[in-house]
């Protein structure tokens, strides 16, 4: 454990580089969409997207780059929302077969101010990728549409292969790491609604070094498995600027290995990508789906393809 401000050696990365990673980034400008690895200036961009291991993997940020909440620990703009691009489905289908992911992930910011949320033009996003290809994987980290069952439901029926949505932190701390407008049971709610509506695969993430204890972190993982979450991710809190939340302290690279352990030996989650660099939507996670999905291998077996192919 290390408190305090100097970041330790293990939360060094390197600037992403490299031709695909441009090539890519032109493609997103020319189209106009946003991605959460910009946003979030996530340090695994290089990697992900230039796909050390097959094509590559982007997080697509739908529905503008301005959030209705905001949450203490998060990089993106609270206000002033634009109305829905009608084309953005469209446009993220187009881009993801041009870029030629076979497996994307689609998030959004929250939309308190509309009436659905925005899950239709989600659900409509999804639709529009698996109609331009239906072999892709589609992987979806959605916000808590304020509990709506019905917003929740439109996601299910269009269809994704993973439901993803983050409870971020322990039930203690929800405020003030979050807006006040989340919360731990109604982010509980959304999984259970998804694991109880449909086969789809369930997906968490939580942050560490907001200052939890390990007993809330091992209590978490019982809620979320009483849920039917079947995923689960583990990453050190980075603060994105001296205005939000400060880091409680910089987690060891040891805890987030044992964390993995409990959670899948102790709990019996299907998959935990655990690291202090590790992102919901990293790659690891996407390999354990893959192997699991596409090539119909058991969760064993996946979970071992996935560590040795590019494992957390
Ligand atoms: S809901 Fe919170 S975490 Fe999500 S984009 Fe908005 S401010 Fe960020």
């Amino acid at each position: 454990m290390q408190r305090g401000r100097r970041k330790p050696d293990w939360l060094k990365s390197r600037p992403p580089s490299g031709s695909r990673f441009t090539e890519i980034k032109e493609r997103l400008r020319e189209r106009d969409l946003h991605t959460v690895c910009e946003e979030a200036n996530c340090p695994n961009m290089g990697e992900c997207w230039s796909g050390r291991d097959g094509p590559g993997t982007a997080t697509f940020m739908l529905m503008g780059d301005r959030c209705s909440r905001g949450c203490n620990f998060c990089d993106v703009e609270t206000g002033g929302m634009e109305p829905l691009d009608p084309d953005e489905p469209a446009n993220v289908a187009d881009a993801v077969a041009e870029i030629g992911l076979d497996y994307v992930v689609l998030t959004s910011v929250d939309r308190d101010d509309l009436a659905d949320g925005g899950s239709a033009h989600f659900a409509e996003t999804i639709r529009a990728i698996k109609r331009r290809d239906p072999e892709i994987l589609v992987e979806t980290l959605i916000p808590d549409f304020g509990g709506d069952p019905e917003a929740i439901d439109r996601i299910v029926d269009a269809g994704p292969d993973v439901i993803a949505h983050n409870v971020e932190t322990v039930e203690r701390l929800q405020w003030p790491v979050r807006d006040r407008r989340a919360g731990y049971e109604q982010s509980l709610a959304v999984l259970d609604r998804v694991d109880r509506e449909s086969d789809i695969h369930t997906k968490t993430s939580l942050m560490l070094g907001v200052g939890e204890y390990h007993h809330e972190v091992y209590r978490t993982l019982g809620d979320l498995r009483e849920v039917g979450v079947d995923v689960v991710t583990f990453g050190q809190y980075l603060r994105p600027s001296r205005s939000h939340l400060d880091v409680f302290e910089y987690v060891h690279p040891d805890v987030f290995d044992v964390w993995r352990a409990v959670a899948e030996e102790e709990f019996g989650f299907l998959y935990c990508a655990s690291g202090p660099m590790v992102r919901s939507s990293y790659k690891a996670g996407e390999l354990f789906v893959e192997a699991m999905l596409r090539e119909g291998r058991s969760p064993e077996d996946a979970r071992r393809h996935a560590r040795a192919a590019g494992g957390d």
